[in-house]
């Protein structure tokens, strides 16, 4: 088949699917009917359609990058098309599931939230067992999953999904898991210092911590008070305003903040066509963290929005992710910023900006530690003994026993936990480069918002880093965001 036509039907397949996704995440369609929507497109997920792509030599139609990405596309596809029913399965059964404890039950899918919001130490802990025995409950379904998975990378020529995803991706596994190394060894003793401290603070001292107790802490309902539910889409409309973005008037993005039952607490961004129609959905259930994720979604969104509509829609919708987060955690971090604060909210932060220093570490040691468990998952063949480990790294790095039942739920397929961790590094790098460049307050400077519109404009054109490197730095390096949250 020819390739012009094969990018057209890529693009009808993914804006169809993409709202099926956001139909049934946003809580406004029970079943998620994937499965129906591929079988018309068995072109894009034929073996002999992938062999074809392997094999095609740069060429008017594609040059070497547009078929690099057209490589690694097709072979998400045929891996994807081995799993889809399984996937489809368990999403369906996630999406049905309850989590019942006395006389009431709840989506499995709200237990996070619910669990974080809980302010009864038992009670807490009895709520994160119910969970996590209905999490258990699907195990056996997400094991069968990911041996498809290795067997399909085996078929295609890779020992694991690490060579699968260094090789067909460019992704720098590897050397970024020896940085998380040290990372994670030079940080111990100030993570565990700082996570009495906030355990303290949120009426924790002197108990054993749990892993359900994180979330709990992390929630901090101490900051709640300096975070207005109705100042939410307001104050991001006036940043946005600095930029030079009138979000009350771009026709090409809604934000989804409509409270209904089988709504996904995780948050999202989904863009049915970039740059023509892009989504947030979000569950607002108070405080700093829905401030947060909306920022966080925003600069996805944004991102999106602004892409370059010429641009083949495998620039739009492929390529790294990296790219991606990184202007999500732009935005997001502006909510911990005291210039933030200063201009936009007009108030002091008084120690938050302390506290959301120490939700990142958290953070960066918890997918650290999940890189680590990831790499060895794969390189040991994924059986049942990795819960073991998977509690072991966990444990590790949150300072607190944690439960080996998330060994296979808490994983995130072709690597996205690195896509996080680069994100995270180079977003301390961008911003420093804006800072130098516009000043503390670059996100009250149009200029700014013509620099980053520049890039937006790129989609995913270019991996994280090749832009570093056009911006002048070397690479990606983990001494910046080190030095910024251990200050
Ligand atoms: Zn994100």
């Amino acid at each position: 088949m020819e390739i012009g036509r094969l990018i057209e039907r890529t693009e009808e397949c993914h804006r169809r699917i993409a709202l099926e996704y956001y139909n049934h995440f946003s809580g406004q369609q029970d079943q998620l009917n994937v499965v129906s929507i591929l079988g018309e497109y068995p072109e894009l997920y034929a073996r002999e359609t992938l062999d074809g792509i392997l094999s095609a030599a740069p060429g008017e139609s594609a040059d070497e990058r547009l078929l690099r990405f057209l490589r690694a596309d097709f072979s998400g596809n045929y891996v994807q098309d081995q799993i889809k029913g399984m996937a489809e399965e368990l999403a369906n059964a996630e999406g049905a599931a309850t989590v019942t404890l006395g006389e009431q039950s709840w989506p499995y899918r709200a237990m996070p939230v619910i669990i974080a919001n809980e302010a009864d130490y038992d009670r807490r802990g009895e709520l994160e067992a119910a969970y996590l025995a209905e999490m258990d409950r699907l195990n056996p379904l997400r094991r069968r999953i990911f041996g498809k998975l290795a067997q399909t990378m085996g078929e295609l020529g890779y020992p694991s999904q690490i060579e699968y995803c260094e090789k067909l991706q460019g992704m720098r596994i590897r050397p970024l898991a020896e940085q998380m190394r040290r990372f994670l060894d030079e940080t111990d003793e100030l993570f565990s210092s700082r996570l009495h401290h906030y355990a303290s603070i949120a009426g924790l001292a002197g108990r054993e911590l749990r892993s359900c107790d994180l979330g709990f802490i992390l929630r901090a309902r101490q900051y709640d008070g300096m975070f207005a539910s109705d100042d939410m889409v307001p104050s991001l409309a006036r940043t946005l305003r600095g930029m030079g973005i009138d979000l009350d008037n771009q026709k090409n993005v809604h934000i989804d903040l409509e409270d209904r039952p089988r709504k996904s607490p995780r948050a999202f961004c989904v863009s049915i066509r970039a740059p023509q129609d892009v989504r947030i959905v979000l569950k607002p259930h108070g405080g700093q963290d829905d401030f947060s994720t909306l920022f966080h979604e925003a600069g996805h969104m944004q991102f999106s929005a602004h892409m370059n509509p010429e641009l083949s829609v495998l620039y739009r919708h492929s390529g790294d992710t990296s790219v991606h987060e990184s202007y999500a955690f732009l935005l997001q971090h502006l909510v911990s910023n005291p210039v933030w604060w200063k201009e936009i909210m007009r108030e002091d932060p008084g120690d938050y900006p302390a506290f959301a220093r120490f939700h990142r570490l958290y953070f960066l040691r918890r997918y650290g530690a999940k890189l680590l468990y990831e790499i060895e998952f794969h390189e040991r063949g994924g059986g049942e003994e990795l819960a073991e480990r998977y509690s072991e790294h966990l444990t590790r790095a949150n300072v607190v026993s944690y439960p080996r039942e998330r060994y296979l739920a808490d994983f995130d397929r072709n690597f996205y936990v690195l896509q996080y961790l680069q994100a995270w590094i180079w977003e301390v790098q961008l911003r420093r480069h804006l800072e130098s460049s516009f000043g503390e307050s670059w996100f009250s400077n149009r200029r700014a918002g013509d620099f980053l519109r520049e890039l937006w404009n790129d989609g995913q054109k270019y991996d994280v880093w090749e832009i570093a490197q056009r911006l002048g730095y070397e690479g990606l390096d983990i001494s910046q965001v080190q030095q910024e949250i251990t200050a």
